[in-house]
């Protein structure tokens, strides 16, 4: 029997305070904890989750666009949330939901002092980026001067933060270029703190640069996919629990005869005498067309099942020839003991896009044993 009855998305509380806590612990009391919960929380519900990391003690959130950002004050979260790619035209509704920017560039920086002067605000908190080696969004030291000539001119924003982002902190080969980009940044702070007379709050750091980077640790780390249980890309850190568990069930068993064939396209035909289940999850869900045909597998009674022919809309197909399993038994897409990360990386993805694709027609359950 089944303790699920459809496919449904389950969001561990217990597993997010573990990972919380582990994170917690590998950082100096002094440091803050930022959470990052952009994409919905990477793929679960970023409300929920927040709601839980601000009752066990996150200092800071961090989201991707204005519009995560807002859906979190909505759901009554009091906590400074930080916009780490906001788009100008969404400069005014971000102050009416007192998200801090990050700000990126002169064009950006100019708007957003043009914004808040607008609306009258005084000493609005603003973290600025730079660039040390990701190179994706940010200022880069020689537009230094340039900052400090704009902010000069404004009494309506303060500059609480200095923030840049490390491109491969889970990459050991990699440690002499992570290097520079700490040491780059430190010296690209020290001369932003020179010039604005006071030293705001310091963040360079991403999950693996918690595990992996002391030296990055600076006044605040971002804690990222560690909350959610995942190292970083395909490697799983035995010591965090994943918080997002997705299962489903099996919706009916068919027994093919050689020959006969299965799915749209027949992309899968018998060769032998094949058992497949038809289980209620598809490409709307979140499940991508790279994991049919024999890429992706679920779990069945601790065996794994893989995916036959192609992915449909609403469903996908698996066999089962050597499961005794029936109709109704559960079928783990990925939890704690199938990980996201093999299930993905089998498929040639990561976790992340994995996670991040289950769509909102997936119920989420929260399961709270704290
Ligand atoms: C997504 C993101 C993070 C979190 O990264 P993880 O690798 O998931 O820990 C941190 N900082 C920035 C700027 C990000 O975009």
């Amino acid at each position: 029997m089944s303790s699920v009855k459809e496919t449904v998305l389950q969001i561990n509380l217990a597993h997010l305070t573990h990972n919380f806590n582990y994170l917690k612990s590998k950082v100096n009391p002094n440091v803050k904890i930022l959470a990052v919960v952009k994409a919905s929380g990477y793929g679960s519900d970023a409300s929920v989750i927040a709601k839980h990391l601000e009752k066990i003690g996150a200092d800071y959130f961090a989201v991707a666009y204005v519009s995560e950002g807002i859906t979190l004050r909505e759901s009554g979260i009091k906590t400074p949330i930080l916009v780490l790619h906001p788009q100008p035209v969404n400069f005014q509704k971000l102050i009416e939901y007192q998200l801090e920017p990050s700000l990126y560039s002169l064009r950006v920086l100019k708007t957003f002092i043009a914004t808040a002067t607008a609306l009258d605000q005084k000493e609005y908190p603003v973290h600025i980026k730079f660039n040390t080696g990701l190179n994706r969004i940010g200022f880069w030291e020689n537009d230094i001067d340039h900052i400090i000539e704009n902010l000069n001119t404004t009494e309506a924003i303060k500059v609480v933060a200095l923030l840049s982002h490390l491109a491969a902190s889970e990459d050991a080969s990699e440690r002499d270029f992570t290097m520079q980009q700490i040491n780059s940044f430190k010296k690209i702070a020290n001369r932003m703190i020179d010039k604005l007379g006071y030293t705001p709050i310091l963040h360079q750091s991403n999950t693996s640069g918690i595990l992996n980077y002391p030296e990055a640790h600076f006044g605040m780390v971002r804690a990222g996919i560690g909350l959610y249980g995942y190292g970083n890309d395909t490697k799983y850190d035995a010591a965090l629990k994943p918080v997002a568990g997705l299962k489903s069930v099996i919706s009916q068993i068919h027994k093919l005869e050689p020959g006969a064939s299965l799915g749209y396209n027949r992309a899968f035909i018998a060769s032998e005498f094949t058992k497949t289940a038809t289980i209620p999850i598809g490409h709307a869900d979140g499940i991508s067309r790279q994991y049919g045909n024999k890429k992706g597998f679920v779990t069945i009674h601790n065996k794994k099942a893989y995916v036959i022919g192609n992915v449909c809309m609403d469903m996908i197909m698996v066999d089962v020839t050597h499961i005794d399993c029936k109709e109704g038994d559960e079928v783990v897409i990925f939890d704690a003991d199938s990980s996201a990360a093999i299930v993905a990386e089998n498929s040639g993805t990561i976790s992340y896009e994995l996670l991040t694709a289950i769509s909102p027609r997936v119920k989420r359950i929260v399961i709270d044993d704290n």
